[in-house]
């Protein structure tokens, strides 16, 4: 693989105090998780004593999403996050379901990106594709949003998709979200 390795760290290196701002702060504590490519520092400020948690995470390329409009704009995990975060909501998956889910579509991303580029649709597809396995009602909330839903049938369609045994939870509440 020709991915370019590297510690995505501009934070640490301007790394302020949560409660006075200092940047004056020593690490304590540093715990790898292999799994999920982090590294959780603990902190303590030099300035007013205070502890926080930093997170580093491994990005293995600096990403690009050509949204449908043409427009391009850097890859956002944050946002893929908040979008899989909202189709989920009260619904029974955890965080750290959502955060495996994000890091293995991240690294499909990675993966599969032909010069550092993806696009919007790939990027959705995934996701779409990644909800129907782990929830029908996410799945459908974001296939809405995703796919633009305007009439009834549209939802026939992918309530199609989803396998027998799930049908009888497909009751739908919209979320507003932002998608790539
Ligand atoms: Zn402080």
């Amino acid at each position: 693989m020709l991915a370019r390795w590297g510690f995505h760290c501009y934070r640490i290196r301007v790394m302020r105090c949560p409660y006075c701002s200092s940047t004056d702060s020593r690490v304590t504590d540093s715990r790898p998780d292999i799994e999920d490519a982090i590294i959780r520092r603990r902190r303590v400020c030099n300035q007013c004593g205070a502890k926080f948690t930093t997170v580093e995470r491994i990005q293995m390329r600096d990403l690009v999403v050509r949204k449908n409009s043409g427009k391009l704009e850097p890859f956002d995990r944050e946002k893929l996050r908040r979008s899989i975060l909202l189709a989920c909501r009260n619904r029974d998956v955890d965080e750290h379901q959502i955060e495996r889910l994000v890091t293995s579509i991240h690294r499909r991303l990675e993966t599969e990106a032909p010069d550092d580029t993806v696009t919007s649709v790939m990027v959705g597809q995934m996701v779409s594709d990644s909800l129907l396995n782990l929830d029908p009602i996410a799945f459908i909330r974001f296939s809405s949003v995703y796919r633009k839903f305007s009439r009834v049938s549209d939802f026939k369609k992918i309530i199609d998709q989803i396998p027998e045994a799930d049908e009888g939870a497909a009751v739908c509440e919209l979320p507003r979200t932002t998608l790539f």
